[in-house]
C-alpha cells in the first residue's frame, strides 16, 4: 500500500490547501495520507471532506507534528492516528501556536536593530494560522532581505542567526503522552536532519525510547543509504516501529514530492502495520 505519513498544508508552512494536497497525494498514487501540521490539526477535516465529496480511493490519517525540548536540542514529534478532537492536544495546539507568535514577536524586537523592516507586519498579514521559521524566510525573501529559504536561515535563524529565538516547546516527555493519550502514535521525525553527531543522535533516539516513543521515521526524501541503514539499526536496538514519509511543502520541490522517500523493506516493523486496522475518524465537535 502506497502511504506517506508526513505531509504539510498551508495552517502551517506547506502552500497547498487540504484540498489540493488530497488531490495531488491522490495524482502520485498515495493510498493512506497522513496531514501532519506543525502544532496543528485545522486542515484534517477539509482533507477529508475533500476526499469523500470526490470519493477519492485514499485515506487521510490524522495526524500532527509537535515541535518539543529535548536534551539534545528542539526536536519534532510526528503524532500518527491521533484523535483530532483530544482535548489535551487541542489546548496543547493552542500553546504551541501562541508561543509561535510570541517568538516572531521577539523576532521582530531583534530584526529592527539590524534594522530589518516589516517582517512581523507581512507575516501578520500573510500567514494563515501557525507561524514558523518558514513564513520568516518568506517574509525575508519578499521584502528583499534574502535571496533564498537557505541564506535567510543561514543569515537569520539558523545555529548563528542573528534574530535567533529560543522557544519553551513543550518537553519531548509530554508531547509523547499527549500523543498516546490521543491514541496516536509518537514517531521521531527526520532524526539525521537534527544539528548533531551520531553519537549524541543515538542517545537522543534511546531518551526517545525510555520516554515511550513509538517509532523514527527511517525513510524520507534524499536520504543516502548510509543513514537509513544507520538509522535501521539504532530502530532495531532500541524496539521501535519504522515510518516514513516526504515532509511535503511545496509541490515545486521534486525531489520532496508526496509519496517519494526510499522504500522501508517490508521485514521492518512499520506503524503502518500497527494502525491500519484502527484508522480514526474525526468526529467534529
Ligand atoms: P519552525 O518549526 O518554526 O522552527 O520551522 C521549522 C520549519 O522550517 C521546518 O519544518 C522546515 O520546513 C523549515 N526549515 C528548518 N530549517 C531549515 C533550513 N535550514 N533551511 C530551510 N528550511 C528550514
Ligand atoms: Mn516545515
Ligand atoms: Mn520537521
Ligand atoms: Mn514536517
Amino acid at each position: 500500500m502506497r502511504y506517506d505519513f508526513h505531509a504539510h498544508t498551508h495552517y502551517s508552512d506547506g502552500v497547498l490547501s487540504p484540498s489540493q494536497l488530497v488531490m495531488r497525494a491522490h495524482e502520485k498514487g498515495v493510498e493512506l495520507l497522513a496531514v501532519s501540521d506543525h502544532d496543528s490539526i485545522s486542515g484534517i477535516e477539509e482533507a477529508k471532506e475533500f476526499v469523500s465529496s470526490k470519493s477519492l480511493s485514499l485515506t487521510v490519517i490524522q495526524a500532527i507534528e509537535l515541535s518539543a525540548q529535548s536534551d539534545f536540542g528542539d526536536i519534532h514529534i510526528v503524532g500518527l492516528n491521533i484523535d483530532s478532537n483530544n482535548s489535551d492536544l487541542v489546548a496543547l495546539t493552542k500553546q504551541q501556536q501562541q508561543k509561535r507568535w510570541s517568538r516572531v514577536e521577539a523576532m521582530e524586537l531583534k530584526f529592527k536593530k539590524l534594522p530589518v523592516e516589516g517582517v512581523l507586519a507581512d507575516l501578520t498579514a500573510s500567514c494563515k494560522q501557525v507561524v514558523t521559521r518558514s513564513h520568516v524566510a518568506r517574509s525575508l525573501i519578499k521584502l528583499g532581505y534574502a535571496k533564498d529559504n537557505n541564506q535567510a536561515f543561514k543569515k537569520y535563524m539558523g545555529k548563528k542567526g542573528r534574530v535567533k529565538v529560543a522557544t519553551d516547546w513543550v518537553t519531548m516527555e509530554q508531547a509523547i503522552s499527549i500523543i498516546q493519550g490521543a491514541g496516536g502514535l509518537a514517531i521521531l521525525a527526520h532524526p539525521t536532519r537534527y544539528p548533531m553527531s551520531n553519537r549524541r543522535l543515538s542517545y537522543l533516539i534511546e531518551e526517545f525510547k525510555i520516554a515511550s516513543g513509538d517509532a523514527i521515521e527511517v525513510s524520507y526524501p534524499s536520504i543516502s543509504p548510509d543513514k537509513m541503514g544507520w538509522l535501521e539499526i539504532q530502530r532495531s536496538k532500541n524496539n521501535l516501529l519504522a515510518s516514513g514519509g516526504s515532509d511535503f511543502h511545496y509541490p515545486d520541490l521534486k525531489w520532496s514530492d508526496l509519496g517519494r522517500f526510499p522504500r522501508i523493506p517490508d521485514d521492518v516493523p512499520h506503524v503502518l502495520n500497527a494502525i491500519k486496522d484502527n484508522i480514526q475518524a474525526h468526529t467534529a465537535i
